[in-house]
């Protein structure tokens, strides 16, 4: 029988009213939006794709243009929004208001986070508003995460134990929320692989995704395939939901159809197209919300313009979910492998 989980890209189909617009050529209002309240972080992780960035551009929106945003997803019929980094989303100053100003307006969330600075007075509202936090770990002892995520002092322990209350809190209340632990894998953290399932085990969490730091040496792909049997292993004695993303090639389809189905907007108020590509060259950039509001720049001509010149082969360099979602798109809506109307 078909898997019922948040993981199954089948999922799509449920927009369908949105994947016809898509199909007849407009762009529907997004189902979501990813969101970056800030680039700046309290720790400094070694493979961190965005330091040498962020030492440029230290950024956060403003308090006032996150409200804006938020009244901005509300007219549009927004669904969730995803709180993600740049940087870490919950130092900002505004974050527990926003997350609850969502609440109130019933728009869900979903938090990717360190974890190191979660307010024991707001594990209620993180518990009651996402569909997912998911923490960033990369490491399963205190000694190992000093030296990958580099905080100035020891985050460790605090960071497993507001795991712990994440989880007993999301039990106690009956919540949907999945708590789940994303470890990027390399050199530095892979033989701690074992312990950091046997900690998922402990804590009770969902799942685990482990992915791998981007590197292509082959002493880094020795270190993945070395990670792959052990987690394979894991898979078969644990409950644990583990997942891996090691040698994902990016799959190469034709023009992106479901990119509009989710929105991104930068800590420095940048929107793209999508969320999944390097946007340093600026080609796909819609424009920048501290000039123009969201809900103008949605669907605006510069909008129109950039979807329309989307380019399959630059799209190739990319692992996106999206292209997993447009080949459901095309087998469901344009070729109709699933029968639709027999039910
Ligand atoms: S990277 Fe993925 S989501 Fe972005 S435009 Fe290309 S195929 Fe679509």
């Amino acid at each position: 029988m078909t898997e019922i989980n948040p993981f199954n890209k089948l999922k799509v189909i449920s927009h369908s009213e949105k994947i016809r617009q898509l199909l007849s050529g407009k762009i529907p209002s997004p189902v979501r939006v990813v969101l970056e309240p800030t680039n700046l972080c309290n720790h400094n992780c070694v493979f961190c794709f965005y330091s040498n960035f962020r030492d440029d551009n230290k950024v956060y929106l403003s308090r006032e243009k996150l409200f804006e945003l938020a009244e901005d997803f509300k007219k549009m019929g927004v669904k969730s929004v995803s709180l993600v980094g740049g940087g870490e989303p919950m130092i900002h100053p505004a974050i527990y208001d926003l997350i609850r100003w969502f609440r109130e307006n019933n728009i869900l969330i979903s938090i990717t986070t360190n974890g190191s600075t979660l307010k024991d007075s707001e594990i209620d509202t993180i518990v009651r508003a996402s569909t997912y936090i998911r923490i960033s770990l990369n490491a399963a002892s205190e000694q190992t995460h000093n030296a990958v995520n580099a905080p100035r002092s020891s985050h460790f322990a605090r960071i497993i134990s507001n795991i712990e209350k994440l989880r007993s809190h999301r039990d106690k209340i009956g919540a949907n929320m999945l708590v789940g632990i994303k470890n990027a894998i390399f050199e530095k953290n892979f033989h701690e692989i074992e312990n950091m399932v046997a900690l998922g085990e402990e804590l009770k969490v969902d799942y685990i995704m482990f992915a791998a730091v981007v590197g292509e040496s082959p002493a880094s792909r020795k270190i993945l395939d070395d990670a792959k049997v052990i987690i394979e292993e894991m898979k078969k004695k644990t409950r644990v939901l583990l997942f891996h993303s090691f040698y994902k090639k990016p799959l190469k389809t034709p023009k992106c159809i479901s990119n509009p189905l989710i929105g991104t907007v930068s800590a420095n108020g940048d929107m793209y197209l999508c969320g999944f590509m390097d946007h340093s060259d600026g080609r796909f950039r819609i424009g920048n919300i501290n000039e123009n509001r969201f809900i103008d720049l949605w669907g605006s001509e510069k909008h129109y313009e950039v979807y329309r010149s989307q380019d399959p082969e630059y799209c190739a360099r990319y692992t996106c979910k999206m292209k997993e979602y447009d080949n459901v798109i095309r087998d469901v809506f344009l070729e109709d492998k699933m029968h639709i109307y027999s039910i």
